[in-house]
């Protein structure tokens, strides 16, 4: 689903230039939950920025459900960013817009029927468990259902990856689990693909069943969970 292929990116600074990513080599397959893991600082904002294409690598490439998304421009660089979602630490939410208005605006923006987001943001809050809360206000919600209401706005739109940015970050333990499982819950109802970002080592023990681990711009592990962290 996702193949990263030797990617290199770094930042030009007063200093000249900061290497934030160095010779990533990556393979996400369809219908996993695939957990990258680093320290801060190790790269993961970089790769994430470069998976859905908010930032430009200087060299490789990022292939996602078939599509090179690292030479796209304009109208087939929007179109390919749609078919990525994304969740965030800070959940993102517009702070003026119900719940309901959340998760429809993605749908508006890309060009569906009121009655068609209507409908698909009533399944999808369903889906995550918040049915009852359409015409609250992300104030009125608890850090949990927010990124309930995260999830949903990154799903309306049915992309064919979820990335989740640290997004259970700034959540005590007991949400923490609980948002783990409804992406579990999700990625098993859906088949849908989910690459994890995290500094959280019990976080990416949870869920994922691969995962690599990045440290200076680099990835210096990459297979099964098991394998990386259970050794004697
Ligand atoms: P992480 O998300 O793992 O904390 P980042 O991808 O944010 O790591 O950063 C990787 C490296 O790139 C760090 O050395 C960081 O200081 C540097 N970096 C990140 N963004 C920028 C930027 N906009 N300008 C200059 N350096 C940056
Ligand atoms: P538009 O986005 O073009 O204004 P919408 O039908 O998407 O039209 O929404 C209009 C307003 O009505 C929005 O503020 C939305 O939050 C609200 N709204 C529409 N349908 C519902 C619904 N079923 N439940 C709650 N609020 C709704």
């Amino acid at each position: 689903m996702i193949v990263v292929r030797e990617l290199n990116k770094s930042y030009a600074t007063r200093d000249g230039k900061v290497s934030a990513l160095q010779d990533i080599n990556l393979s996400i397959k369809k219908g996993e939950i695939f957990g990258i893991i680093g320290a801060s600082g190790a790269g993961k904002s970089t790769l994430i920025r470069c998976l859905n294409r908010l930032e430009q690598p200087d060299s490789g490439s990022v292939e996602v459900a078939g599509t090179n998304i690292t030479e796209l421009k304009g109208k087939e660089l929007r179109l390919a960013r749609r078919r990525i979602g994304m969740i965030f630490q800070q959940f993102n939410l517009l702070e003026a817009k119900t719940v309901y208005g959340n998760v429809a605006f993605p749908l508006r923006v890309a060009g569906f029927s009121k009655q068609e987001t209507r409908e698909r943001v009533h399944d999808i809050l369903e889906l995550v468990g918040l049915s009852d809360k359409l015409n609250v206000y992300p104030s009125q919600l608890s850090g949990g259902q927010k990124q309930r209401v995260g999830i949903a706005r990154a799903l309306a739109v049915e992309p064919d990856v979820l990335l989740s940015d640290e997004a259970t970050s700034a959540l005590d333990p007991q949400t923490t689990y609980s948002i783990l499982e409804l992406l579990q819950d999700i990625n098993r109802k859906l088949n849908l693909t989910i690459v994890l970002i995290t500094h959280e080592m019990d976080v990416l023990r949870h869920i994922c069943v691969n995962a690599a681990v990045i440290e200076g711009g680099r990835i210096v592990e990459n297979g099964p969970v098991e394998q990386l962290f259970y050794r004697p």
